[in-house]
């Protein structure tokens, strides 16, 4: 594949070589020229076959992330360009990969992104439409290469499971590498490469690797940016580090090396390294992490930063198939998960499968074909369509928090509203969850509460179904109308383009 051929991070990862990426942070912070100086720089770093450069990084508008891609590049270093959902439709997004396309640009991180911290937010599709967006533009001829993200780090255990899952819609989008998101903890490193190794997955994995310094540890061990989180006793050997006379620079390259040595003992494809943009840092923690690589399993015990009583899946992802019960959070907790399902939340979703069971309307029956040609004459006067839409509002809106939107993908989703996700995603958490909340308002994260209830039926599988972007031309319509007329955009209808509007 000619991608493969003249891309060093697809080449490497398609060879199985061990190999470095290192995130450029191109942040209102610096300016360009700074980020132009650290990528000459690292381009004469053999190791490291690509660039990964940001868009958004903490939900804050930085350096336009395919001027300095393309500044990158004509200094020797490969760009990997961070394309996310934030504050751009599906339109936008398409011209942007078109773009990237035109100036040869083609390796891609594919994210939700961060909840800007200024302006309106936009969050038109979700990171598994990007995914199939730009995979429908590989089978059009461009030759894109598909980062995405995944955090092993969670632990609640929908949350996590819910990561793993999103993965995996990811995988069937199309995405040829995950990325993890930060952390220290080695055994949710390993049950990461566990979880997909069991179910076939060969997507290589890149582990992050964040070198990580005390002003870092201290914000997240607040929690930011959202999906960061430090540990207190991380953040205490960060901060009895930093009282060192190199203020803790030497212990904490040590750690980045030492965690490398235990990616590449996991069966890792390489390292994405953060928290540093100098050379001189990445090539010592490459040439350390060669030096430990034999030491692996030792160090594996070391890095465990993880969250007491938290939730894993494994007694341990390196050997045992023992998949380990849940733990109950110590009292004291900074977080809390959210309570498990109430019978009462679970009572409408048993409730409204039983009535779909007694009136079937989902394929083609006698009932649906009646209510189709009722719906087509409402639909032809627009007072009574009208009434229907604020009748069905007038019903959904106190139970599921209905907005109207004219999509209706209640039934997908376990009775939840993905309009209540504040990123108004359909397939799925991001990644910016801390013990099942929301990064975005004081409230468990609605995701959990789908996995939960799934699980509780027993249909988890069906989470797997890839649920499009709504039409946002039919929101403050009927989605009764919509469902009967078949305008709106759902998963069974197979006549949807990804990323297309379909009116
Ligand atoms: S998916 Fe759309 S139509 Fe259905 S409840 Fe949510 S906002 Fe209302």
């Amino acid at each position: 594949m000619s991608t493969v051929r003249t891309n060093p991070l697809a080449t490497a990862v398609a060879e199985r070589r061990f190999c470095y990426v290192v995130e450029l942070v191109a942040s209102a912070l610096r300016r360009e020229w700074q980020v132009l100086e650290a990528a000459s720089r690292l381009a004469r770093v053999p190791q490291l076959v690509a660039g990964s450069i940001t868009s958004y990084a903490g939900g804050a508008l930085g350096q336009d992330p395919i001027r300095v891609g393309t500044a990158a590049r004509a200094r020797g270093l490969t760009p990997n360009v961070h394309v996310t959902c934030v504050s751009q439709d599906r339109e936008g997004i398409r011209k942007t990969l078109e773009d990237l396309h035109a100036l040869g640009l083609h390796n891609v991180f594919a994210l939700t992104g961060d909840w800007p911290r200024e302006g309106t937010p936009i969050f038109d599709i979700d990171s598994v439409e990007l995914v199939r967006m730009i995979a429908e533009l590989r089978r059009g001829g461009m030759p894109f290469h598909v980062a995405v993200a995944v955090s092993p780090f969670k632990y609640v255990e929908a949350d996590q499971l819910y990561q793993y899952l999103k993965l995996e819609k990811k995988i069937a989008a199309g995405a040829d590498l995950a990325i993890t998101q930060v952390g220290w903890d080695a055994v949710k490193f390993a049950e990461l490469r566990r979880y997909l190794d069991e179910r076939g997955l060969a997507v290589p994995i890149l582990g992050n690797v964040y070198v990580l310094g005390p002003r870092a540890a201290e914000r997240m061990a607040t929690g930011q940016p959202p999906g960061c989180w430090v540990s207190p006793e991380l953040l205490e050997a960060v901060r009895v580090e930093s009282r060192a006379p190199d203020k803790g620079l030497r212990a904490r390259l040590e750690r980045a090396a030492r965690t490398v040595a235990v990616l590449r003992g996991l069966g890792y494809a390489g390292a994405y390294i953060g928290g540093t943009h100098d050379a001189d840092q990445v090539q010592w923690v490459i040439r350390r992490a060669d030096a430990l690589a034999t030491q692996w399993e030792e160090l594996y015990g070391e890095l465990s930063f993880g969250r007491s009583g938290g939730f894993y899946l494994y007694e341990d992802p390196r050997r045992s198939a023992t998949r380990r019960a849940p733990r109950a959070a110590p009292p004291g907790d900074r977080a809390t998960a959210p309570a498990a399902p109430s019978s009462r939340s679970t009572l409408v979703p048993r409730a409204l499968d039983a009535l779909g069971r007694l009136f079937p309307v989902a394929r083609d029956t006698p009932l649906r074909r009646v209510l189709r040609r009722l719906f087509a004459w409402i639909d032809r006067r627009p007072p009574l369509a009208r009434a229907v839409e604020r009748l069905e509002l007038a019903v959904k809106q106190p139970v599921f928090g209905c907005q109207a939107c004219g999509n209706c993908v209640l039934s997908w989703m376990e009775y939840v509203c993905p309009q209540t996700c504040p990123k108004q995603m359909r397939n799925g958490p991001c990644g910016g969850t801390d013990m099942g909340r929301c990064e975005v308002l004081d409230q468990p994260c609605i995701w959990v509460a789908v996995h939960e209830r799934a699980t509780a039926a027993g249909r988890v599988d069906t989470l797997r179904t890839f649920v499009p972007a709504p039409d946002r031309s039919l929101r403050g319509t009927s989605s009764w109308i919509n469902y009967f007329l078949d305008r709106d955009r759902r998963p069974d209808r197979d006549d949807q383009d990804a990323g297309r509007q379909v009116r």
